[in-house]
């Protein structure tokens, strides 16, 4: 199963990782990101993109799976599919 790991010394809070994210795996708390839903990660690497200060670690990812989402590709996506 992936680890998620958020470096709470780098991560600025912004938010990016939450807002991006399609399977509501972050929120913000107290100016940061903590991780609230590890179990539903899909492992497209979004918020690595999206992320800023390179805050955020995949532990056991499989890079085969690697896939950058973006919602609006998402969103554009369910339209057809
Ligand atoms: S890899 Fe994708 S699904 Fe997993 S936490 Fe990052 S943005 Fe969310
Ligand atoms: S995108 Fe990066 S810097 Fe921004 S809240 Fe998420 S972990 Fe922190």
């Amino acid at each position: 199963m992936v680890k998620i790991l958020v470096d709470n010394n780098v991560c600025i809070g912004c938010g990016l990782c939450a807002h991006d994210c399609p399977m509501k795996v972050y929120a913000i708390k107290d100016g940061r990101s903590v991780v609230v839903n590890q179990d539903d990660c899909m492992q497209c690497l979004s918020c690595h993109e999206v992320c800023p200060s390179n805050a955020i670690e995949h532990q056991d990812i499989y890079l085969s799976r690697r896939l950058y989402v973006d919602l609006e590709v998402c969103s554009m996506l369910r339209r057809f599919i």
